[in-house]
């Protein structure tokens, strides 16, 4: 079986409410990131000669990014980078692709779940299944509440709660006092018991990371994610000796999860699809989790529809995703590509069964969601 031809749709879809982060680099925040109320998305096909039609997805594009040569994201040129990238080759060479195709990981990511969705397919099995077999029904999540007033958040936790929520990610770094006053609100609310972690997007430097989490450490949190620089790991090692509460990371590659391993710098691993490139990918990086004894969830660029089933079948098929995971997506977006509802059951996102991702394109949405990415700033 071969690819034959790539079809890209460019959609994009409304979020609930404009979502705010530290926008943090390099130990410090900015203060000028705007917040993101609408997402872009390209929504591939991917046909073979089989006849047989995978789907998947770029997830959440931001106007300026580029591919990894440096050359926009515009639909010209990625549709003309993946048909050069993929024509002619065999959906299985998973192994292949991943050392001779690098477009960055949101669009490896895309390539690799179109593979899984035709293998599926082909095989009448779940990408699932191909990706290690159904060890789990639904997969926990998290849901992640963006920087806002602490009594603009109260109604988005009382409606989470009243779904069955347990785990909570906030978004904290651009000021420490309303950081705390979002937590305390957040346990007078639904108590102390509830999973709350936190996520600083790299805001903070050593020294502030260790003072504020000491601060907030009284509220019981399960973890922090992204202290400080991802790049400085002795820094966050050091950050680690120094408070109570698991240190949280996103690993991409096989090289960072080594070094964080080595450093003994983090405790829980935060993977995903569109971060490591796809499934296959990524399967190589949570098994250094494993292999270190340290835990595992999965992180989020907030995905579609098609990005949400791809993270699915990960987590479904590896049993080292013990933590709640970020898969928001679904409720965030005010609409999606597909045929098919999401189903919940309190917090619980349930794993599609069908062949391949196990979900398949609304033609109609495709045209209602039309939107070109916008030319970057
Ligand atoms: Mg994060």
């Amino acid at each position: 079986m071969k690819i034959v031809d790539v079809r890209v749709h460019p959609v994009a879809v409304s979020r609930q409410y404009a979502t705010l982060t530290s926008g943090g680099q390099e130990g410090r925040q900015n203060p000028d990131a705007a917040p993101v109320d609408l997402s872009y998305f390209y929504i591939l096909e991917v046909e073979t000669d089989s006849g047989i039609v995978g789907i998947g997805e770029i997830s959440d594009i931001d106007p300026g990014m580029r591919l990894v040569d440096g050359s926009p994201m515009d639909l010209t040129n990625v549709t003309g980078k993946l048909r050069s990238q993929l024509v002619g080759r065999s959906p299985t060479d998973l192994e292949r692709m991943s050392l001779e195709v690098d477009q960055g990981g949101l669009v490896n990511c895309a390539i690799d779940t179109a593979c899984y969705d035709i293998l599926g397919k082909a095989y009448g099995a779940s990408a699932t299944a191909l990706a290690g077999g159904h060890l789990r029904k639904s997969v926990w999540v998290s849901w992640v509440a963006y920087i806002r007033e602490p009594e603009a958040m109260v109604p988005e936790i009382e409606e989470k709660l009243a779904q069955g929520f347990d785990a909570f990610k906030f978004k904290v770094g651009r000021d420490i006092d309303m950081d705390e006053a979002r937590i305390k609100l957040f346990r007078e609310i639904g108590g102390y018991d509830l999973n709350l972690k936190l996520d600083a997007n790299a805001a903070w430097d050593v020294d502030e990371a260790i003072s504020y989490m000491r601060r907030l450490e009284k509220y019981n949190l399960t973890g922090i994610e992204t202290p400080i620089d991802k790049n400085d790991v002795a820094g966050m090692a050091q950050v680690r000796q120094a408070i109570d509460t698991p240190i949280l990371e996103h690993v991409s590659t096989q090289d960072y999860a080594l070094d964080l391993v080595r450093h003994e710098a983090v405790d829980v691993f935060n993977v995903s699809t569109v971060g490591c490139g796809g499934i296959y990918r990524a399967k190589k990086v949570i098994a250094i989790a494993e292999a270190a004894g340290l835990h595992a969830l999965l992180g989020s660029t907030v995905e579609l529809g098609v990005g949400t089933a791809a993270q699915l079948a990960l987590a479904a098929s590896s049993w080292r995703i013990d933590w709640p995971s970020d898969l928001i997506g679904p409720l965030m977006y005010t609409d999606d590509v597909l045929n098919e509802p999401w189903e919940w059951d309190n917090g619980y996102l349930r794993v599609p069964e069908g062949p391949g991702l196990g979900v398949s394109l609304d033609p109609q949405k495709l045209q209602s969601l039309h939107h070109a990415l916008p030319t970057a700033r």
